[in-house]
């Protein structure tokens, strides 16, 4: 039976019709940049980008692998931007960003996966836009040298962000390609290059995990030294992507929120609608007031 658990009433999705929602996206046609907000249908692009809040996927829109729960194209990427790393920041500057979260699709097909082109956009964006802090959402640059990862920290992002998206039993059916230990190991990495830098990493839930598991994933990141912890509801693009296991109801996931900070992350959010980008910038902010 494949039939598709029915959406609850707490995942609603508001109408984007605001000027600054306008205005963002003016600014991201102008500058001809990708977004992630608009490649996964992000139920929260209403709320984000009335702010100027847009997450930018650098390196194109297609992708070398085939997550299935991702609704980026897959396929051979065309040559890498010079020029976009330029044109990013000057976005980040006209968007007026106290705080901007940039990713990108992975390069596999490029012999650093394109930690120097993420390195150039750090630094463009340093340049332009000096008062933005500056968080990355990288690829887990699986089939590089250490050094790849040693470029992009070089760079200084304030946050380094790499997602673990689900459990390891679901790797096989939701992550092919990629590799959890690899992927926690990389987050592990970036602390001990840096340990001033900090580390985020998140899951979505709902694709048929159990909490047990959601805790041993909290338990590895923090041996791993994560610092922020996202926990969002997955939701599926298309028919033809993995299938919604269930709709966790908000009193779990504040259950997940509780036993994180228990377990010592300095931020966490766990809220269906939470995304790794989501609320990004404020949470930052009131981490650093404290
Ligand atoms: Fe974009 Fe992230 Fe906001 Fe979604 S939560 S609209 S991906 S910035
Ligand atoms: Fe999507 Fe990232 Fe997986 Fe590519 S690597 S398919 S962009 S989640």
């Amino acid at each position: 039976d494949n039939a598709q658990p029915k959406k609850p009433g707490w995942i609603r999705v508001k109408a984007p019709t605001s000027e600054g929602y306008r205005q963002t996206r003016e600014i991201i046609r102008e500058h001809k940049l990708v977004t992630v907000c608009e490649e996964a249908g992000c139920p929260n692009a209403g709320e984000c980008w009335s702010q100027g809040h847009a997450t930018m996927m650098i390196m194109g829109d297609i992708c070398t692998r085939g997550c299935t729960f991702c609704n980026v194209a897959t396929g051979r990427p065309d040559e890498l931007d010079a020029f976009e790393p330029g044109r990013v920041a000057d976005a980040v500057a006209k968007l007026g960003l106290n705080h901007v979260v940039i990713t990108s699709v992975d390069r596999d097909d490029v012999e650093d996966g394109g930690a120097e082109h993420f390195a150039r956009t750090i630094r463009a964006i340093r340049h332009r836009a000096p008062d933005t802090t500056i968080e990355i959402l990288t690829p887990d640059f699986l089939r590089c040298g250490p050094e790849a990862l040693e470029v992009v920290v070089a760079a200084k992002p304030d946050v380094f962000n790499h997602n673990l998206e689900t459990v390891p039993g679901l790797y096989p059916e939701v992550r092919p390609g990629a590799r959890y230990f690899h992927s926690l190991r990389l987050l592990q990495r970036v602390k001990e290059l840096d340990p001033s830098m900090f580390t985020k990493s998140g899951i979505m839930v709902g694709l048929g995990e159990d909490r047990q598991a959601v805790g041993q994933v909290m338990d590895d990141m923090r041996a791993a030294d994560v610092d922020f912890l996202t926990i969002g509801q997955y939701l599926q693009p298309t028919p033809k992507h993995h299938r919604v296991d269930r709709f966790v109801t908000p009193e779990e996931f504040a259950a997940y929120e509780k036993a994180a900070y228990g377990k010592g992350f300095l931020m966490v959010s766990a809220t269906p609608l939470t995304r790794s980008s989501y609320h990004a910038g404020d949470d930052f902010a009131r981490l650093r007031e404290n």
